[in-house]
């Protein structure tokens, strides 16, 4: 079932408009956060459709040159629109596929199109997925979404071709591409070019240095812990902040702490030293012993930010868009609370206020259905079958299919809602709900809430807490 949007009234919706609202999963009282810190890329940066096309481009060039693939894959014509988070690609069928919240398979996607049924039952039906299985993998960061479609693509191009000696297995495949593109994200082949022209490639939020500053004024400190290497890091982060603020003379006087190069999830658990970043990108090799305001740091561990800060897991809130993978991946838990950023979102909330109708009307329709189910399996005690009743149950199941159908189109093409398969949450939307005690579609949206503000998560309801 798909949660319908609220009625609320016009003086909330002006100033805090449904798509820029911050959503509770687990209470946060911001009162009691001391240290804000901040991922960068796909966080406090958030990247165009065109970065997904550079990607797209260059790791279909180097398959060309470095790898040997034949020139007609440069052909393929990449779309944005076509894959979402949360979808998991099964390498040994050239299949990638949505699966729900309890790991059960949906739609299943092939080359250029759905999946046969036969073949999607034989391989899928009653199989729980175990993504422990080398040959699955999830892909949850919006910088893998290229290699989604492109898989696709290629895995339909392969297909096609005759000759069978010369063809990659599915497997070979995906490996080829997925390190393609870690060459490219490592090498600075990717940043040079979007370096070069940052405006082409990143949104500037205009409201982002206000968000910032007001964290500060709330006497909140900041800090920002990114993967990304310092040379991108400070080019990319000037243009989102510098001149932004007057109180802020350049971006780095926002943060209280900068550590570049963070190689998180390892930050958590390893013991890698903080080094001095330099101006020219390099790093002295001098240990660090405390970490100063305005200097960028590379590397380092979690173990020392705290002995050197003296916080508190409970008072920071980290601030990310692949929570999972950035600090709950490593086993220690840092019991940092977190909010999530998922950029994705924006649009998905739109799309909901847009369809609520076919929203509530879907809602009835199940509840509906629900009731009747209930009257049929009372009647069935007996061994009686109510035929009127079977007959409206499954032309209430048709409605249900095809209005599901009608509303999925709205969001994705070929999925449907990010965080919904059918009824059930997405894998994704579990994602979501387990490891975000907040989330919300842009970091700029807390600047419409007091930055000591309690977010408060709705009642989380059972089945059976739903008299009816
Ligand atoms: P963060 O989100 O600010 O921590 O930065 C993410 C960093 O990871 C960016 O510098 C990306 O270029 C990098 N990155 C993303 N995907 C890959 C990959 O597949 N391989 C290697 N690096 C990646
Ligand atoms: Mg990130």
């Amino acid at each position: 079932m798909v949660t319908k949007t609220e009625p609320t009234t016009e003086f909330v919706q002006e100033l805090i408009p449904y798509s820029r609202r911050v959503f509770c999963n687990r209470n946060l009282r911001m009162d009691t956060i001391r240290y804000i810190g901040f991922d960068m890329d796909y966080s406090l940066a958030l990247y165009k459709p065109a970065m997904e096309h550079l990607q797209a481009e260059l790791v279909l060039n180097s398959m060309v040159d470095v790898l040997g693939y034949p020139r007609s894959i440069l052909a393929l014509k990449y779309d944005p629109q076509f894959a979402i988070r949360g979808l998991v690609v099964d390498t040994e069928h050239g299949n990638i596929f949505k699966m729900n919240a309890h790991r059960f398979v949906g739609m299943v996607w092939h080359g250029g199109g759905p999946l046969d049924k036969e073949i999607r039952r034989d391989i899928y039906t009653n199989r729980k997925i175990d993504l422990s299985d080398p040959g699955l993998m999830m892909v949850d960061t919006q910088f893998s979404l290229p290699e989604m479609h492109l898989y696709c693509q290629l895995v339909g191009l392969f297909d096609k071709q005759a000759d069978n000696e010369s063809k990659p297995t599915y497997d070979r495949l995906w490996r080829d591409l997925r390190g393609a593109m870690d060459v490219l994200h490592s090498d600075d082949s990717l940043k040079t070019i979007v370096r070069g022209n940052i405006p082409e490639y990143i949104y500037k939020d205009p409201d982002l240095p206000e968000t910032l500053h007001r964290f500060r004024s709330a006497g909140k400190k900041l800090f920002l812990l990114t993967n990304s290497e310092p040379e991108y890091t400070r080019a990319v982060m000037t243009y989102l902040l510098d001149q932004g603020h007057p109180g802020y003379a350049k971006w780095e006087d926002y943060f209280d702490f900068i550590i570049a190069s963070a190689r998180k999830p390892g930050f958590f658990v390893g013991d890698t030293p903080f080094l001095h970043s330099n101006e020219d990108g390099s790093s002295q090799s001098i240990p660090v012993t405390q970490l100063r305001r305005g200097q960028i740091y590379t590397g380092g561990n979690l173990q020392e930010l705290k002995q050197w800060t003296g916080m508190r897991g409970d008072e920071v809130l980290y601030v990310g868009d692949h929570l999972y993978g950035d600090i709950l991946r490593s086993k220690r838990d840092t019991s940092w609370r977190t909010a999530m950023v998922v950029q994705e979102l924006e649009r998905e909330l739109l799309g909901m206020q847009e369809h609520g109708s076919d929203l509530t009307e879907l809602d009835r329709l199940e509840s509906r259905l629900f009731q009747i189910n209930l009257e049929r399996a009372a009647h069935a005690i007996d061994g009686n079958r109510d035929r009127r009743l079977q007959g409206e149950a499954r032309q209430l199941n048709q409605e249900v299919l095809r209005l599901e159908k009608q509303i999925c189109v709205h969001f994705n093409h070929t999925w449907g809602m990010m965080v919904r398969d059918r009824a059930e949450l997405s894998a994704f939307g579990a994602q979501m709900q387990d490891y975000a005690c907040i989330y919300t579609s842009r970091v700029s949206n807390f600047r419409l809430y007091s930055p000591v503000w309690y977010f408060r998560s709705p009642r989380q309801r059972m089945p059976h807490e739903q008299l009816r």
